[in-house]
């Protein structure tokens, strides 16, 4: 028998690899293909640090918007269009469910919480009005409930361990659309088109710089076929190797805010490796392969969805209990850039000014706010990225705060990074923080990790005069670090009851 079917977008913004819209257009008398603009990551919020909403920074707002047109675009190559809506989604759904007459809702299953409570409340309402709802998964390689279900009813808490339970993931769905069922009367149903960021109502905002990664499906497998093209590449990929520098050509895919959003499917990501690997006499495995990267990004999910109250230090079993200092001095001096030590700055200039970079990038200035100098809360960290990247992904940006705040996962809390020799030895004469931190573009080679050391003469020559044109150091690292390991060795010692996660295999492993 023939249905209405709505067809909810929210990540999974694709047409490839989608079975939530293969479904939705089975036997389906009209189709509504829907997203709905949700206020919360959306709307301005002038109280917030940097320009954007209570959740998201102007850079990923722009990103979801670019995604959205080119999803239209394609719809509209489908003989359909994208439909969008402003509101709250859980409403805004329950309404256009019962406005349109819809027999089967169809979206794809997330794992965030935010999203479980909307998504609950939704299917709630849909099954008790006997509307069929169909949530499969397919924004990762394996379903993170049965990984659980595999492991005795608890999430993995090593990465070797999880590779031992799961298999191989199962192929994309393969591509079978070739035309969408029409649209049925959307007449009084306030439809809006994609807004601009201005109609979003920032047009008085002043961004420094837009990322230079433009959102959308078909950006997507651009860059994933430009990825794949070089054989080599990806044969001998091996993290944490790489320049976390090199930012005009990154020494990674750069596909996380595509695979974020489900631009991008992680199946055919995996797909697309294996077959390369098919075609080379020998490449790198997992836990450093570009395989290996998307096994991490899968044993996050499963540990997070897992894992009550993953998201904070209170309540987390499998968190340590650490007594952060409350500076807040510091953290905003980290946040803003303004640490004085120019690695650091430029990482976080980067962060702002691009909503990404290179995974060592954020290993190092992860370390200097928590363990490593500043000695502030993980969750203060995580916020600020979770606010800035394009990428921000709730389980991943979650796991590896943990991880590099030795709360969790890595516990070798000696191995700091330095803020200022780290970086020296991928890029001798700092063009990185020389493009990030213009200030500093003429400070000597000698002196560009370290400004604060250079004489006043060579100071004034550069026209960087530390303490008045570039903070001085906020703390001396060499000082700092060695209170942090005594801080981090009492709080371990306090917690010595607290579980124990990780075994010698995983010590490293992410660098
Ligand atoms: P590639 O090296 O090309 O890897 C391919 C894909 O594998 C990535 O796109 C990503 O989906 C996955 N991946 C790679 N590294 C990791 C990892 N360590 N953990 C889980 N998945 C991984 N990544 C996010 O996607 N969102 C976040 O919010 C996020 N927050 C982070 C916070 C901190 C403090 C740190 C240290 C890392 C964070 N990462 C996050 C992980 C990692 O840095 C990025 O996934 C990676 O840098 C993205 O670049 P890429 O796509 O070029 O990665």
């Amino acid at each position: 028998m023939e249905v209405n079917s709505l067809m909810w977008f929210r990540k999974g913004l694709r047409i490839h690899d989608n079975p939530a819209l293969d479904y939705a257009t089975k036997n389906a008398k009209h189709l509504y293909p829907v997203f709905v603009l949700d206020p919360l990551y959306l709307n301005p919020d002038t109280s917030a640090f940097s320009p954007g909403s209570k959740k998201s920074a102007l850079n990923r707002i722009q990103f979801l918007l670019e995604s959205l047109s080119d999803l239209d675009s394609s719809l509209k190559a489908l003989g359909s269009r994208l439909l969008l809506f402003n509101g709250d989604p859980v409403h805004t759904i329950k309404r256009l469910l019962n406005r349109w007459n819809i027999g089967r809702l169809c979206f794809e299953f997330d794992t965030e919480p935010y999203s479980l409570t909307r998504d609950g409340q939704v299917q709630d309402f849909a099954s008790h009005t006997g509307i069929e709802v169909f949530s499969p998964v397919s924004h990762t390689l394996f379903d993170p409930r049965e990984v659980i279900k595999k492991n005795g009813g608890k999430p993995p808490l090593t990465y070797q361990s999880f590779l031992r339970i799961v298999g191989i993931p199962s192929p994309p769905h393969a591509n079978t659309i070739s035309s969408l069922p029409p649209l049925g009367n959307i007449e009084d149903s306030e439809v809006s088109n994609v807004p601009t960021i201005e109609e979003l109502g920032y047009a008085d905002v002043k961004q420094e710089e837009y990322s230079p990664f433009r959102g959308g499906e078909s950006e997507a497998l651009k860059r994933l076929k430009a990825s794949l093209m070089d054989k080599d590449w990806v044969a001998n990929f091996e993290k944490p190797k790489g320049k976390p520098t090199s930012f005009e050509n990154p020494a990674t895919t750069v596909l996380s805010p595509y695979l974020k959003f489900g631009c991008l499917s992680s199946r055919l990501f995996y797909q697309g490796l294996q077959d390369v690997f098919k075609e080379v006499k020998k490449h790198t495995l997992p836990p450093v392969s570009l395989v290996g990267q998307l096994l991490w990004r899968e044993f996050f999910y499963v540990v997070a969805i897992g894992t009550p109250n993953f998201d904070q230090m209170k309540g987390n079993k499998i968190c340590k209990q650490i007594p952060w200092s409350g500076d807040d001095k510091l953290f905003i001096a980290w946040r803003e850039a303004q640490t004085g030590y120019p690695w650091i700055d430029a990482v976080m200039v980067q962060l702002r000014k691009w909503g990404w970079m290179h995974h060592l990038a954020r290993h190092a200035v992860a370390c200097f706010l928590t363990r490593g100098d500043l000695f502030v809360h993980w969750e203060k960290g995580r916020d600020v990225f979770e606010r800035l990247l394009i990428d921000s992904d709730w389980a991943i940006n979650n796991g590896n705060w943990l991880w590099l705040s030795c709360s969790s996962f890595f516990y070798q809390y000696n191995r700091i990074y330095s803020p200022t020799s780290f970086a020296k030895k991928y890029d001798p004469s700092g063009i990185y923080i020389r493009h990030f931190i213009p200030v500093l573009k003429d400070m000597p080679e000698d002196y560009i990790y370290e400004p604060w050391t250079a004489p006043l003469e060579v100071q004034i020559k550069a026209n960087c005069v530390i303490g008045r044109d570039y903070p001085k150091p906020v703390v001396d690292h060499d000082i700092v670090s060695k209170d942090c390991r005594r801080k981090m060795g009492a709080a371990y010692a306090m917690n010595s009851t607290a579980s124990d996660v990780v075994t010698g295999e995983e010590l490293g492993s992410l660098g």
